[in-house]
């Protein structure tokens, strides 16, 4: 529980058992044609027409996502990929295309997809209120830039489409309620170190060399009225595709955006391990089987350009902006970990 006195404002998911949730869920047909569900459909368009605009304008090139592969994201946090038989091979559905981004920035500079990924999160996550097993994410990646520079280009996005929102959808955030503060970048920024620090100061068993565990996510959310980024995330906490710094040792060259009240992770990125040498021995180090990642080693093996770049996911976006409690009143068909209901 969130001491309440460290709080600025605070948004928490409402609670509800898995039969409450379950039957809820199988009236979606009810909700979507209510006031509230109509105009957190209209704001996501204004978001999703809002972030092609912007990224457009940076002169970025959207491509499709891949759905199914032979190999997709591993570094998922305790959620289980769905793999099925293809042809007789065992494939994936994406968990993150990630890998896949690596190969388009060969050929564009800057491009982005709205990518539908498939997690089976684990059930705890039903009452994080920001957890689906199927969502979307824009992903986006950049050639030749640091981490810094995509920092920069994501906070100018988030502001940007906060604030078309509020110009555009002004009468459906009234009827939702949501007094959206529009915050201008540059965004607060703090190593994972000093995050650690801030949430041990109150009171949180929060390791160093781990993602920061959920309670302590949204407790840290809600500590501040703006967003902010954690950066320089310890080797240990992620996948094999975040660049190591070649002078600090154990720090990732990576990145999280916060939303602030309590909404938790908006976005995560970082530059990218590129040189097959590299890959083989984060792989070996995180438990991935080399074999399994056929065309991603014999691309890497004729080399790739440098890249940074990240993922926001759209349905967390929409909770933020329409300041909906529970994810899955941000999304028109929800699927929610462990509840097969529509
Ligand atoms: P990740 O690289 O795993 O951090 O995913 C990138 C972004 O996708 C996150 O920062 C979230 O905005 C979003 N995301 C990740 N997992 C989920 C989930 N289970 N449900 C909804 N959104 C998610
Ligand atoms: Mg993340």
């Amino acid at each position: 529980m969130v001491p309440q006195e460290i709080l600025v404002s605070f948004v928490r998911p409402v609670v509800m058992d898995r039969v409450e949730i379950e039957s809820f869920l199988r009236k979606r047909f009810r909700d979507i044609k209510k006031p509230k569900m109509r105009s957190v459909l209209r704001i996501q368009d204004e978001v999703l027409s809002g972030l092609r605009d912007f990224l457009r304008g940076e002169g970025f090139v959207e491509i499709l996502a891949p759905i199914i592969g032979p190999v997709t994201d591993p570094g998922i946090r305790g959620a289980r990929q769905v793999s099925f038989d293809y042809y007789g091979h065992r494939f994936k559905i994406m968990s993150s295309m990630i890998l896949y981004k690596q190969m388009v920035i060969s050929s564009l500079d800057k491009t982005f997809a709205l990518s539908p990924n498939v997690r089976l999160e684990p059930e705890a996550t039903l009452a994080t209120g920001r957890h689906l097993s199927e969502f979307r994410q824009l992903d986006l990646e950049v050639a030749e830039v640091s981490y810094f520079d995509v920092m920069e280009l994501g906070e100018r996005m988030v502001h940007y489409v906060c604030d078309r929102v509020k110009r555009q959808r002004a009468e459906d955030l009234k009827r939702l309620g949501r007094e959206l503060r529009s915050h201008s970048p540059p965004f607060r920024r703090m190593s994972h170190a000093e995050a650690v620090d801030l949430l041990r100061s109150e009171g949180f068993e929060v390791r160093r060399e781990e993602e920061i565990p959920w309670d302590a996510e949204e407790a840290l959310s809600a500590m501040f009225d703006e967003p902010f980024w954690i950066y320089d995330y310890p080797l240990t906490a992620r996948g094999f595709y975040d660049l190591e710094d070649p002078e600090r040792p154990g720090i990732l060259r990576d990145f999280d955006l916060m939303y602030p009240e309590g909404f938790g992770e908006a976005v995560s990125g970082g530059e990218r391990e590129y040189q097959l040498e590299g890959v083989l021995a984060r792989m070996r180090a995180t438990g991935q089987d080399p074999s399994q990642y056929g065309w991603y080693l014999d691309m890497l093996r004729e080399g790739i350009r440098r890249s940074a770049g990240f993922g926001i996911g759209i349905e967390r976006l929409t909770r933020y902006i329409c300041g909906v409690e529970n994810i899955w009143d941000a999304v028109p068909f929800p699927k929610v970990p462990g509840i097969a209901s529509l």
